[in-house]
């Protein structure tokens, strides 16, 4: 079953981000990816849509936070952010060493691992989560496969 949505801004609460992370964890992420300590919106503007914000300590807690933006300019731009960042989160947990390298900014081999696997479901893995108007996702990419 595909999830058509119209192209048309998609406003995220906090609701909505949980749901959808608990959605896409379990159909693509088998449940691996740990929940967000906490979930931090920002206004437009920002130069990114989100964010994952590790503890980066190789002793104390492990914990990452998730930065979205409030408004995406269309709920597939929304997905596409959340599974980016869930990716680095991913890394972060299973691959804590190649993700805190300096350099790549958390955009190496295990996190483009992830591409084949995103692509079964409509999303495409970026590099770059670029600003909404650098982006060609609100026109490109109209479904996903999230039933
Ligand atoms: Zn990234």
């Amino acid at each position: 079953m595909s999830l058509t949505k119209p192209l048309q801004p998609y406003a995220v609460t906090t609701s909505r981000v949980l749901y959808w992370f608990n959605r896409t964890n379990r159909i693509i992420f088998n449940y691996e990816v740990p929940k967000p300590r906490s979930i931090i919106f920002t206004e437009r503007g920002i130069s990114m849509w989100g964010a994952c914000y590790p503890s980066e300590s190789k002793s104390g807690p492990m914990w990452w936070d998730l930065k979205v933006m409030r408004t995406f300019p269309t709920f597939v731009s929304f997905i596409e952010c959340l599974t980016h960042e869930m990716v680095h989160a991913h890394c972060y947990w299973y691959a804590t060493e190649e993700f805190i390298q300096p350099g790549h900014r958390g955009h190496g081999k295990t996190f483009f691992g992830w591409r084949p696997r995103l692509a079964e479901y409509g999303i495409h893995l970026s590099g770059r989560m670029l600003s909404p108007e650098k982006s060609k996702s609100n026109t490109e990419m109209m479904k996903i496969k999230l039933s």
